[in-house]
């Protein structure tokens, strides 16, 4: 069966020595306590070898933002899905509407990074969500369902099996403004049936879908007591252990 998972996603935030006091105080908050969910922490890439190194790896997963659509050689900047493996990172976050918005990625380079986090035994965190216009225009469902097929339904069920979905509606990303319970599990259920059509309902039952947008300590226990809703995508509310563990035992 799916599992709940409560992922933080540090963004551009924290320098290392910061960022690995977080990941510390984090590891000592979850010490001798039993959760209902997984946790995961996604860091800037410079923090994720020292922060695997340092936490307790089987209690706290350590993702990256992004990784790079190629599998390596020329492309100076970029940080291979290889190399994200090697510094003990599990997870890798892809398609986060930032980089979709601010970096321009595409269906097609989304795609290739899937497949390389794949080939790695990385599990892909892959968001999906719309824009404002698009839901009060009311193209929510189709513009969620076209971000679904066009990065991740070419794959065989096996490997889409190994995919965590993150839905964010934009508006709801940093804006403190959240979706309301009934307007995520509306759509979490669009989104199961949608890959029940494609892969079969086995494969959209086992399939782990986050929420994200503005999720925090007051309003995570009604988002994740919906049936389709199994765990978060955290921005902000993920920078401070005081307000991330609340979140975590929302479960
Ligand atoms: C995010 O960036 O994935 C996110 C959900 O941010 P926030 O929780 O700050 O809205």
């Amino acid at each position: 069966m799916r599992k709940n998972i409560v992922a933080g996603n540090w963004k551009m935030n924290m320098n290392l020595q910061e960022g690995l006091e977080l990941a510390k105080e984090l590891n000592e908050a979850l010490k001798g306590k039993t959760v209902n969910c997984d946790v995961v922490i996604g860091t800037p890439f410079i923090h994720l070898a020292t922060v695997a190194a340092t936490v307790d790896t089987s209690r706290i997963g350590v993702a990256a933002q992004n990784c790079a659509d190629k599998v390596s050689g020329a492309y100076t900047g970029e940080v291979s899905a290889a190399m994200v493996a090697s510094t003990g990172a599990k997870y890798v976050i892809l398609g986060h509407s930032e980089r979709r918005a601010y970096y321009h990625e595409t269906a097609e380079t989304l795609k290739a990074k899937v497949t390389l986090a794949l080939d790695n035994a990385l599990t892909p965190i892959f968001c999906i969500g719309e824009v404002l216009e698009e839901r009060e225009s009311e193209k929510h469902f189709d513009v969620v369902k076209s971000q679904i097929e066009a990065s991740l339904f070419d794959l065989p069920a096996e490997a889409f099996g190994k995919i965590v979905l993150a839905y964010e509606p934009v508006w709801a990303i940093g804006t403190g403004k959240t979706a309301t319970a009934a307007q995520a599990q509306e759509m979490h259920a669009f989104i199961r049936s949608t890959v029940a059509q494609r892969y079969g309902q086995e494969v959209a039952d086992n399939t782990s879908i986050l929420y994200g947008g503005s999720a925090n300590a007051s309003n995570a226990k009604e988002l994740f007591s919906n049936p389709d809703v199994d765990g978060g995508l955290i921005g902000g509310a993920s920078l401070a252990v005081d307000k991330f563990m609340p979140i975590i035992e929302a479960f």
